[in-house]
């Protein structure tokens, strides 16, 4: 299988799991990331990682690394509280795709993590093999078949197969596929951390998560609390993983329509004064003091697109996965746990297919019909979803 090369645009979660699982399965991979470092900008924080992305992680990660993953979780239960902005109980109407019961510790439900460590865990081994500071341009299909990448700044190079993972503003979905453009929802993500201790009660949001209803949008609150000293649990489970301490925060996101955020300019920069004015007018002041003591650097806002996997591309030696090709509203959490199916699925099935180039290139559309199916259902889900969080306060209050 040394012979046969495979390019990886993108070193978020959906191209560094791939990545990880083709090392597992012995197959010679790069990978190319745009940002010059891994911390370079604002990841973002909590994510939820569910059963499948469980699954996915546990296929493709060195078991030690995957212990690391699971001990890494934020160890607040599961379980969440639904309120009104005025902090009375709303009635619970959690989108479907939502793990809101039970305990923490039953092996089975989704845990919350912190998304640099997890990219740092997925990183690790491959450091070598994954280059930052490389700006995907273009490809070029070669005489011979194979795959000629060309970036911004640097010299082409050449591969068998070619892997968009580079997220909803993808480039290389752009050449293959210019008809799957994501269409812009008219939302806004907005999100950020405030640093524990809070500045109020430690009874007003408890442990685990808080859902507030308002007309027409959203918070969630998640506090992440961490059984252990970073770095001090990568030296005992995966010695060669370097980990950076993360201290116990408190993760908070707003979703809803930009006009309903009052973030209806292009660049959707969130300043706090004006989310507090829009957003959370009204909203109770000890809430309004919670989220209003975020740093502006810890705060970022995302506009909602959704893509389009039904888009039929090429067949070729050119694919997609994650984001590139199914961006989805972060209402239903399922954006990254399906890249990350994904990632599983193309190695598995690259894996499968052995030495030959020509049977790995018939495999593909094998992957492309199951990414189809897989991505059009977790976009209805997180539809349902957004639609369910959106809908007036007066249908939501128990
Ligand atoms: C606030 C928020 C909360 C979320 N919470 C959850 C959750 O709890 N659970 C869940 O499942 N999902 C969640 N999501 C969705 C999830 O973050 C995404 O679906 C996931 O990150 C997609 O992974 P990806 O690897 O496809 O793309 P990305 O993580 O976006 O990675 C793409 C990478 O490609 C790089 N890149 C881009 N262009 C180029 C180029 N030209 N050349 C080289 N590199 C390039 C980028 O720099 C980036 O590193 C959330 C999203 C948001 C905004």
């Amino acid at each position: 299988m040394q012979d046969f090369h495979v390019v990886i645009i993108g070193a978020g979660l959906g191209g560094l799991c791939l990545a990880q699982g083709l090392k597992r399965a012995g197959i010679r991979f790069d990978v190319y990331e745009r940002d010059p470092a891994p911390d370079s900008r604002l990841q973002g924080y909590r994510i939820r990682i569910d059963g499948k992305g469980q699954y996915a992680l546990k296929a493709c990660l060195p078991p030690a690394l995957f212990d690391l993953f699971r001990a890494t979780a934020s160890t607040s239960p599961r379980a969440a509280r639904f309120l009104t902005p005025q902090l009375l109980p709303a009635g619970e109407r959690a989108p479907a795709s939502w793990d809101t019961g039970g305990d923490h510790d039953d092996g089975n439900g989704d845990l919350s993590v912190n998304r640099l460590t997890l990219r740092e865990i997925l990183l690790s081994g491959i450091e070598d093999r994954v280059h930052f500071g490389y700006a995907f341009a273009r490809y070029r299909r070669m005489e011979d078949s194979r795959m000629e990448v060309l970036f911004e700044d640097a010299a082409p190079i050449s591969c068998n197969l070619l892997v968009g993972a580079d997220g909803v503003n993808s480039q290389v979905r752009r050449q293959l596929a210019p008809s799957a453009e994501p269409t812009d929802t008219g939302s806004v993500c907005v999100y950020g951390q405030v640093e524990l201790p809070l500045a109020v009660g430690p009874d007003l949001l408890e442990d685990g998560t808080t859902v507030i209803f308002a007309d027409g949008c959203t918070a969630i609150l998640d506090l992440m609390r961490f059984g252990g000293d970073f770095p001090h649990l990568a030296a005992s489970l995966a010695p060669a993983c370097k980990l950076t301490p993360v201290a116990d925060y408190l993760y908070w996101a707003l979703i809803g329509p930009s006009r309903r955020l009052g973030l209806e300019t292009s660049d959707h920069t969130p300043v706090m004064p004006a989310l507090l004015e829009t957003a959370m007018c009204g909203w109770h002041p000890e809430l309004r003091r919670i989220i209003g003591a975020s740093k502006a650097a810890a705060i970022a806002a995302l506009p909602v697109r959704t893509g389009r996997p039904g888009v039929l591309w090429p067949f070729g030696a050119v694919t997609l996965m994650g984001d590139a090709i199914h961006a989805m509203s972060p209402a239903g959490g399922l954006g990254a746990n399906t890249a990350l199916e994904d990632a599983r699925m193309l190695a598995h099935i690259l894996a499968k297919a052995g030495a030959d180039t020509k049977t790995i290139c018939t495999a593909l559309p094998d992957y492309e019909a199951g990414l189809r199916e897989r991505a059009s259902h977790a976009i209805a889900m997180s539809d349902r979803g957004a639609a369910m969080l959106f809908a007036a306060i007066t249908d939501k209050i128990a």
